[in-house]
């Protein structure tokens, strides 16, 4: 069984974190209270106070819905904060490693590379699944394995057999970044957080939930990692604006439900339509609400659409990923615009 304490940077074991004033008065029930302990102007607009730092109702929401403690749930401005927080609680700078498996999310890199973090990359293997062998044989000195399940930008889940068998081998934490799981078949792994220690699972608001705009990432983990991350995280780190927006939105989800029906039922649709497409060599399989899409040029193609009007993302730079676009799926009056204007292209 891996040793969390053991992986914990030495000053962040360490740390004497800050404490805020509305840390030291959690406010009770009495009505009447005065509050002048921390210097915000007094005169009420809905947002003159600070925002709650431990976000109690809103993760009180999502403890219940999810079947967690609300010692399980950290929260971050936009899923890219938690996986920053990740790097800095385990990762000494010009010493530890992070490992992460191309193609993949680039942020993953770039936040280790904030923080002078190395960076071992083990590419997917050729049907884009993880090298499960090479992982484990490079795992030395390596603090963080990140996996992308569905992996942006190739669209597949892993196998859950494959993910518990790195979990278990691995000598340090194992982040599994969900931010595509409402669409894929796949169940989140939320529900292995208290048997695995070293299991960290990364969800966010800004995909499936429509709501990239307030920036809210979630992160499930064991009480122990939650307890680390809680210490190093800017005390107000998720507005009120976010907090009572989020709760607000997750508490009427029959729209969005709705939604990802229409965008499961479109990338369906679409990826059919593209396969018709003259210079469109391959749609690759999608448990996320984009697909892959190979084609004869991805640079003339890229810029082609840009003259119609239509951006797509090219990600031909990408290991294994030769003439590669990513098309994200609209809404059906979208994809029929895009599909009509790729058939029209020479
Ligand atoms: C979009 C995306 C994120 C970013 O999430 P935010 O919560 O908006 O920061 C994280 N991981 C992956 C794989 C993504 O594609």
């Amino acid at each position: 069984m891996v040793n969390i304490t053991n992986l914990i940077r030495k000053n962040i074991a360490l740390l004497e974190p800050y404490s805020s004033a509305r840390d030291e008065y959690k406010s009770g029930k009495q009505s009447n209270l005065i509050f002048v302990d921390a210097n915000e102007n007094p005169f009420n607009n809905g947002v003159n106070r600070y925002p709650d730092p431990q976000q109690t109702k809103l993760k009180s929401y999502l403890a219940k819905t999810k079947g967690v403690s609300t010692e399980n749930i950290l929260l971050g401005n936009g899923s890219d904060e938690v996986l920053d927080l990740l790097i800095r609680a385990f990762c000494e700078p010009n010493k530890d490693k992070i490992i992460i498996l191309p193609p993949t999310y680039g942020m993953y890199g770039v936040l280790a590379n904030i923080n002078s973090v190395f960076v071992t990359k083990i590419p997917l293997t050729n049907n884009f699944e993880p090298n499960v062998k090479a992982i484990l044989d490079n795992s030395q000195n390596s603090k963080i394995l990140f996996l992308c399940s569905p992996n942006n930008p190739t669209g597949n889940s892993f196998k859950t057999d494959t993910i518990l068998n790195l979990i278990s081998n691995f000598n340090g934490i194992v982040v599994i970044d969900e931010a595509y799981i409402d669409f894929s078949e796949n169940e989140s792994l939320i529900g292995f957080i208290n048997k695995y220690p070293n299991l960290v699972v990364i969800q966010t608001l800004s995909k499936a939930h429509g709501m990239a705009g307030i920036r809210l990432g979630v992160c499930y983990a064991s009480n122990q990692i939650i307890a680390v991350l809680n210490k190093i995280k800017p005390p107000y780190n998720i507005n009120t604006l976010t907090q009572n927006f989020a709760l607000k939105q997750l508490q009427n989800s029959t729209a969005i439900t709705q939604q990802i029906k229409i965008i499961k039922t479109e990338r369906s649709w679409l990826g059919k339509a593209l396969n018709t497409i003259s210079f469109i060599e391959k749609v690759y399989p999608s448990q996320a609400n984009f697909l892959l899409v190979k084609v004869d040029n991805a640079k003339k193609r890229y810029q082609q659409l840009i003259q119609q009007n239509i951006v797509v993302r090219d990600r031909s730079n990408e290991v294994n990923c030769d003439n590669c676009l990513r098309i994200t799926i609209g809404t059906p009056e979208e994809n029929k615009r895009l599909l009509t204007t790729l058939k029209k292209l020479q």
